[in-house]
């Protein structure tokens, strides 16, 4: 086996051989060895020919992949092109468009754009813990209409009454402690009206933070914070009470419409968000470590599961 890839072109000559990507999984899913992904056991067998493994208990379906349990699971595509699609989906600083990922790997623009949303899942894997120490709270509005949008995506992204030309969207940073990145989340609101961001803030919010906000009226009476006024009017920062942090992560993420987007439809800006809000949260670390990141993000889906029926530290229940 080769070394682990480094950079895109190396991404493509070493998942271009199955058993690389096979191990490349193998690695992260399974450390301590291949267990059965139904039964847990392991007592496995590797058939070499058929690039799979069989469980020696006697149950149903014995025979898995390394696709088996996880987002990849039941898809005709190859490893190779899964696996190439997601390093350039978390790697592309801008994005990379499901037309683009298409011509990349050499498959259909359909199938491109299912992929992206599949893989899409896996940056939704990080624990949600309320934002807390120092927290910029803003809300910009992004070209689009809501009323294009798929229907289970709008209703997925937007509660109450929305529908308006252009799409709110709340963001939350939270900045970082002791060294670590600030970390940005980001959320589709119906409106910029005191209920829709309110209840944004307190969802994603610990009480008692030190929120920075605009002097936007909708943030007025969030009293559980330690809440300060930006004001936009002084030319200086006033110490800590700035949403500086907020404002690099827009100027990003706007160049990065403009640069790829700029012609796609609406809720391709809502993936765009998801992505681009992994990668500014993984900002500093290098391609092949966020690339590693995210699949563990893709394999682990069923830890959620695991936890939640209390055999947490477990590998993978199906
Ligand atoms: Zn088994």
């Amino acid at each position: 086996m080769n070394k682990e890839p480094k950079t895109l072109q190396e991404a493509i000559l070493y998942f271009a051989d199955p058993a690389n990507c096979r191990e490349y999984l193998v690695a992260r899913r399974w450390p301590n060895g291949v267990i059965c992904p139904r039964c847990g056991s392991d007592k496995v067998v590797f058939l070499a020919k058929y690039n799979r493994w069989q469980c020696s208990v006697t149950h149903a379906a014995r025979q898995f992949t390394s696709k088996t349990g996880t987002i990849f699971e039941d898809s005709p595509i190859g490893l190779d092109k899964w696996l190439l699609a997601m390093w350039q989906v978390v790697n592309c600083k801008n994005g990379i468009s499901s037309y683009e990922v298409a011509k990349a790997i050499g498959v259909t623009q359909k199938s491109a754009w299912f992929m992206d949303h599949r893989i899409r899942l896996a940056f939704g894997m990080e624990p949600r813990a309320k934002a807390s120490g120092h927290v910029e709270a803003d809300e910009t509005f992004i070209g689009g209409k809501a009323r294009n949008m798929h229907a289970s995506e709008r209703a997925r992204r937007i509660t109450g009454t929305g529908g308006k030309d252009k799409t709110a969207v709340m963001e939350i940073l939270e900045r970082g402690q002791d060294g670590e990145p600030s970390r940005v989340r980001t959320t589709v609101v119906p409106n910029r009206k005191k209920g829709s961001l309110q209840a944004e803030v307190r969802q994603h919010v610990e009480a008692g933070a030190a929120l920075y906000t605009d002097a936007l009226k909708s943030y007025e009476g969030l009293t559980e914070f330690e809440h300060q006024v930006v004001d936009h009017a002084l030319e200086y920062v006033k110490g800590q009470v700035h949403t500086n942090g907020l404002e690099n992560f827009w100027s990003l993420l706007k160049r990065g419409i403009r640069g790829t987007y700029v012609s796609v439809e609406p809720f391709h800006l809502f993936r765009y968000l998801d992505e681009q809000v992994y990668r500014f949260n993984h900002r500093r670390m290098t391609d092949a470590q966020r690339f590693d990141f995210a699949v563990r993000g893709i394999v682990g889906k069923r830890l959620t599961f695991a936890e939640v029926t209390g055999k947490s530290g477990s590998q993978e229940i199906f």
